[in-house]
């Protein structure tokens, strides 16, 4: 089945692995509603760029970590296209720091941005999902949701947790032609990774290369960062008749990392 003409919400699309999957969706001909924070001049060029591919883009900012708005965003992207075919919960935010010094606002901002966002756009969008007969829903996780490293309690706990979620939501929706899958990258070389590239080269008192070559890619043995084009085809294979029955787990892209 063709993807073209079916919509996608990806929860911050406006940088890193969410806009590389809008812009892999795009060029299938998937609409496309762009959600996350940036400079407003951007994120419209960005809109624009996805438009040229005979698609449709539009941008929601709902934060996510405000229900209301989540639930007001859901809303108006089904008022636009009808119903939200795939929901790729990408929004992610990381902080390094050890736990007593860990704040407690940043956990729960974590907690809310890359868990419970999930929760609220999953549970809303799924009515319009089993009326249509079909749906995707994906969920970025990470290595970090198979295996913890120190300092990142917050996003270890959250992609931990979100791999739960994904089971469950499959379980709850597997006979509905609706699946839900995890896609757990190891690191991909996006704005992300590179703010925590200085943070860890702090909390450790090592140097940035130190922190790429003996804490990043030690851990990935193709010794490659991941990139977003290779998740956007592994998030097009989900939505494929392939994947009809790939429902419930976790695709590892981690370089080997997992593996050891
Ligand atoms: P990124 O910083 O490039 O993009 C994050 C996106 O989330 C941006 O669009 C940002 O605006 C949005 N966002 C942040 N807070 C938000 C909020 N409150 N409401 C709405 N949007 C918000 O990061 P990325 O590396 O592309 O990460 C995307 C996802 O992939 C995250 O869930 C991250 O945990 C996961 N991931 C990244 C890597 C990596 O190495 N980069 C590895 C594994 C998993």
């Amino acid at each position: 089945m063709s993807l073209k003409g079916k919509t996608a919400l990806i929860t911050g699309s406006t940088s890193g692995i969410g806009l590389g999957i809008a812009k892999g969706f795009a060029e299938q001909g998937i609409n496309i509603v762009m959600n996350g924070f940036g400079d407003a001049n951007a994120i419209e060029s960005e809109r624009i760029s996805l438009e040229k591919h005979g698609v449709k883009a539009i941008y929601i900012g709902a934060d996510m970590t405000k229900p209301d708005e989540i639930g007001a965003m859901i809303k108006d992207a089904e008022k636009e296209f009808g119903v939200i075919d795939i929901l790729v919960n990408n929004a992610g935010i990381q902080h390094v720091a050890p736990i007593e010094e860990f704040p407690p606002e940043k956990w729960d901002d974590m907690i809310a941005i890359i868990l419970s966002s999930a929760f609220h756009t999953t549970r809303h969008a799924l009515a319009g999902m089993k009326k249509a007969g079909w749906g995707r829903i994906i969920n970025m996780c990470s290595a970090h949701g198979l295996a913890a490293s120190p300092y990142k309690t917050a996003y270890v706990s959250a992609k931990h947790g979100i791999l739960g979620f994904t089971k469950t939501v499959a379980l709850e929706v597997a006979q509905e032609n609706i699946t839900c899958n995890a896609i757990c990258p190891g690191y991909v070389f996006t704005p992300l990774v590179e703010k925590q590239i200085a943070d860890t080269a702090r909390v450790r008192g090592i140097t940035e290369d130190e922190v790429v070559r003996d804490i990043l890619l030690a851990a990935q043995w193709t010794k490659k960062f991941v990139t977003v084009e290779q998740i956007a085809g592994i998030a097009l294979f989900l939505c494929s008749d392939t994947a009809e029955n790939v429902t419930g787990t976790d695709l590892k892209i981690d370089g080997g990392w997992t593996a050891a």
